[in-house]
Parts: structure tokens; sequence; C-alpha cells
């Protein structure tokens, strides 16, 4: 199938492409969407280079952190005051691939492809992140909650495009995951827990659910002290492993899945919170 690729040099000219063509879509680092092309799960004859836009930031701002769509990962864990800052995302994102997967792969291009099992998702789940986008519209700012529509589904309009990511100027947070081969497959699991500002109680979110990553509120609710007690913690993490819909796949059973979290979530809040390790 013959591919055309256009690299605009302005965001306008991103959006104005992506509309020309019925099946255009936008591309980012490839890491993804290059083989999901040739594995036929997305068919277009249209590429609309993101690379030319001035979304690689990764900053400091009066409000928090803000993190442009097209940043590399390899550059958002590099970036200085961000692991002190959120510690949990940080881990998220080194826990993605490989150090040479990193370096194409970006933070838009993973929320573009809304994997059940991203690793990036649950974090900022828990973190309740907004991600600001901008389209044929203007530009808007959505929870990613609300935008997360399903498996690979994410509730973008026809031509628009994320921007970036914005945090919270800082939060106790981690990040525990599984997975059978670290730098070359996907998480069975992954655990993300976070007390942004303000929270009365810690979050709880979850990858490698179906039909997609998701946070647990009656988890949350057993984890209101900074520091949860032994008997919290458990509660917490019963109510978690049992309330997510957990699949059976060649990377794990449904049952270890379900013991997973259980695991990872005690882990993550012992990191976080101080308590003491499993
Ligand atoms: C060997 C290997 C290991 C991997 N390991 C992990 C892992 O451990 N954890 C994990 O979470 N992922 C993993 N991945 C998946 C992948 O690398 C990440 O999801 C990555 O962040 C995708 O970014 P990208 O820039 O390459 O996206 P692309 O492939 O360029 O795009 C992915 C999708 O997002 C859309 N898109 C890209 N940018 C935007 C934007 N700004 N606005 C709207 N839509 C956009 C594209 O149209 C496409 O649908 C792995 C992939 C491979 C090949």
């Amino acid at each position: 199938m013959p591919l055309t690729l256009e690299r605009p040099d302005g965001v306008d000219a991103a959006i104005a492409a992506l509309l020309s063509a019925p099946d255009a879509v936008p591309i980012a680092g490839g890491t993804d969407l290059l083989l999901d092309l040739e594995a036929g799960r997305v068919r277009s004859e249209h590429l609309v280079s993101l690379a030319g836009l001035p979304w690689a930031r990764v900053e400091r701002t009066g409000e928090g952190w803000s993190i442009g769509s097209t940043a590399p990962l390899r550059r958002v864990e590099r970036s200085e005051g961000l692991a002190a800052d959120h510690p949990g995302f940080v881990e998220a994102v080194r826990s993605v691939g490989s150090a040479a997967l990193r370096h194409r792969a970006t933070l838009g291009g993973n929320l573009g492809r809304a994997s059940p099992a991203s690793d990036l998702l649950p974090i900022l789940l828990a973190l309740d992140a907004d991600v600001t986008l901008v389209g044929p519209a203007g530009p808007r700012r959505a929870k990613l909650d609300e935008l997360l529509r399903g498996s690979r589904d994410l509730a973008l309009g026809r031509g628009e495009l994320i921007e970036g990511v914005a945090l919270p100027p800082r939060a106790p947070s981690a990040y525990a995951w599984q997975r059978v081969r670290p730098a070359n497959d996907i998480s069975q699991v992954g655990v993300a827990i976070a007390r942004p500002p303000g929270a009365d109680r810690w979050a709880v979110a979850l990858g490698g659910v179906l039909p997609r990553p998701c946070r647990v509120p009656a988890a949350e609710e057993a984890l209101t002290a900074p520091t949860p007690s032994e008997e919290e913690v458990r509660r917490a993490a019963r109510i978690a492993s049992t309330a997510a819909r957990f699949a059976s796949d060649r990377r794990a059973t449904a049952e270890y899945r379900r013991r997973l979290v259980d695991v990872l979530l005690r882990r993550a809040l012992a990191r976080a919170s101080g308590g003491a390790r499993p």
C-alpha cells in the first residue's frame, strides 16, 4: 500500500492536513503506528508527521508541570526536577520499553493509542491530569478520564490533536508494574497511586484491565490517611483486585492479574506513603 507522509511545520497546517483526507492519521514517534499499519489494525495511506510542531516542551509553569505531546519519553524522564515532584510519573515513563524505544516514543503517542496496557495512562489518571487539545474548533482542555472511552478509543474530534498534558505542581505518587520481559513487553498489570494537592485520599488507578485503565473509587475510600494502616491497605488491595475486569491472555491469566493488583498496590503505597514494604 503506497503511503504519503506530510510534514507540516505549524499547528494549523497539521490540522488542515488531517482534514484533507478521510484516512489521514497523525504520526509522532511511530513506535505503535507503524506496527499497527503493518498488521492492518490501522488502515491509512496518509500520514501527517507531528515532528515539526512546537510541542516537545517539558517545563514547570506557575500552575505545575506542562509536558508537550511530542516530547520523547527519554527527554521526559531526564527532565530536571520532574522526578522529585512526580516520582510515580517518572517511574511509569522509565518502565516503557527500552531506552532506545523511549528516544522515539512520545507522550502524545501513548495517549493517542489508548492501550489498556499503557504504563502512562494509570499514573496520569491517578494524578487527575488535564489533557490539552487543539483542533478545527480551537483549543480545549479535558480530563483524561473523560477522554478515555475504551480500548484504543480516545474521544478526539476529527482533525483534533493532543497538544500536551498538565500535571499539578507536585504529588506523592508511585507506579508499580509487572511484566515478563521488561524492555520488550508490555505490563501484565500496572498500579498507580497518587495524592494530588488538596486530595483527601490516595487515588488508585489500574492498567492491564479491560476495556481501559481506570480509577478504583471504592478502594480509594479505604485510603484516606496519609500513611494508611496495614488493615486499610489490605482492604483497599482486596477491593481493587476484585473491582476491575481482568482478562486471561498469553501474558497472564485473569486470576494472576488479580493477585498482582494486590501485591503491586501494597508495594506502590509503601513507596509513596512511607509504609512497610510487603
Ligand atoms: C517493543 C515495544 C515495547 C513497548 N513497550 C511499552 C511499554 O512498556 N509501555 C507502554 O505503555 N507502551 C509500550 N509500547 C508502546 C509505544 O511505544 C508507546 O505507546 C509510545 O509512547 C507511542 O508513542 P509514539 O510517539 O511512537 O506514537 P505513534 O506510534 O506515533 O502514535 C500512536 C497513536 O497515537 C496517535 N497520535 C500520536 N500522537 C498524537 C497526538 N499528538 N495527538 C493525537 N493522536 C496522536 C497516532 O495517530 C497513533 O494512533 C511499546 C512498543 C514497542 C514497539
